[in-house]
């Protein structure tokens, strides 16, 4: 076990799953998929689902990174506050980027049902404010995403109402959203690969990607290359997230998810180039990247310092 394994509680928690095979020769597949988190995993249940053969390789196993040990937070918007992500990007990008994390919290809830996912899924979500001054802008923050986003499953919870859900004088008022929660994130990561499992993806573990020959035609094959076999596909998408390291030119700049395909939304173009991203013609980013997120009772997750 590995020293992030032993650190995981998430992981050290569940039940070892069966583990798939590393590769071993030359497989052909449409679409080959490095890394097996959730960008991974989610878009080769859905290449699969469209009728698209998929090998997914896995450096060590599904849910090794950042899918399998993160907060488990399935909350709307962005770290940033959609406020400050206006100022970034503009109104308009800044408004795409929330309908696609609200998308992102949406197909979770769906893929855990369709698939019978068992994550410990809990609904709803309390950010709670620990100074004076954030009950204004905990306040501002509601109006606004009523107003500008429409977004009417959050409200203001104040002191009295606070203290009777987290019995404490720290917290001085908060905001509720029903429509974020909490998971168990490796459990939902391995709900995922059971599920990409059973469509027919073909998951290899163990098997690190060391090199890729890109076909100089886009009608041509590309091989990925582990130390013990080759992938050979059309498509490629590289879901490896900060684990990836250098090997893979084009990403070196960059944790998002890559794709040889699909044109990347026009603010995802922008915000590649305000990190100095490589995006060449060959490598694009794709969508393939969501963040998580989940809803009613006053019961779910709670963070804190808005
Ligand atoms: C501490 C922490 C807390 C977080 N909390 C939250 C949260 O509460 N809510 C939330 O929405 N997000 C959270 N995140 C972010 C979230 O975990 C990531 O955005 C998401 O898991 C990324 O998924 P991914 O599939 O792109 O990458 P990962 O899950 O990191 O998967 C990438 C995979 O690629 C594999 N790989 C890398 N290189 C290769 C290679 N050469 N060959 C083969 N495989 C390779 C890796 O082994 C890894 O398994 C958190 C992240 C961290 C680190």
């Amino acid at each position: 076990m590995s020293d992030a394994d032993a650190q995981n509680f998430y992981f050290a928690t569940t039940a070892p799953p069966l583990p798939h095979a590393p590769l071993r020769g030359e497989t052909r597949a449409d679409v080959c998929i490095v890394g097996g988190g959730i960008s991974g995993l989610s878009a080769a249940l859905h290449l699969a689902e469209r009728g698209f053969t998929v090998a997914l390789l896995e450096a060590r196993h599904v849910g090794f990174g950042g899918s399998g040990r993160s907060g488990g937070q399935t909350i709307f918007g962005y770290a940033s506050g959609q406020e400050k992500l206006e100022k970034l990007v503009g109104a308009a990008d800044a408004r795409f980027m929330w309908d696609i994390a609200l998308e992102g919290m949406k197909l979770q809830r769906e893929l855990i049902a369709k698939h019978a996912i068992a994550c410990d899924y809990v609904a709803g979500h309390l950010h709670v404010g620990v100074k004076a001054r954030h009950d204004a802008e905990l306040r501002a923050e509601v109006e606004s995403l009523h107003e500008t986003y429409g977004y009417r499953s959050v409200r203001f919870v104040g002191h009295e109402e606070l203290r009777t859900i987290v019995p404490s004088e720290r917290y001085t008022s908060g905001l509720y959203d029903s429509n974020s929660g909490h998971l168990q994130p490796y459990k939902y990561t391995l709900g995922l690969a059971g599920a990409a499992a059973r469509a027919g993806v073909k998951i290899f573990e163990n098997s690190r990607v060391t090199r890729l020959d890109i076909a100089p035609r886009a009608d041509a094959d590309s091989l990925v290359h582990t130390k013990a076999g080759t992938v050979r596909a059309r498509h490629l998408l590289i879901a490896g997230n900060a684990l990836l390291g250098r090997w893979c030119p084009s990403s070196r700049a960059s944790s998002w998810p890559w794709a040889r395909t699909s044109p990347p939304p026009k603010c995802w173009a922008r915000s590649a180039r305000a990190r100095s991203s490589p995006t060449t013609p060959r490598w694009r980013t794709s969508t393939g990247c969501s963040t998580i997120s989940g809803a009613p009772p006053i019961t779910g997750c709670c963070s804190a310092g808005a």
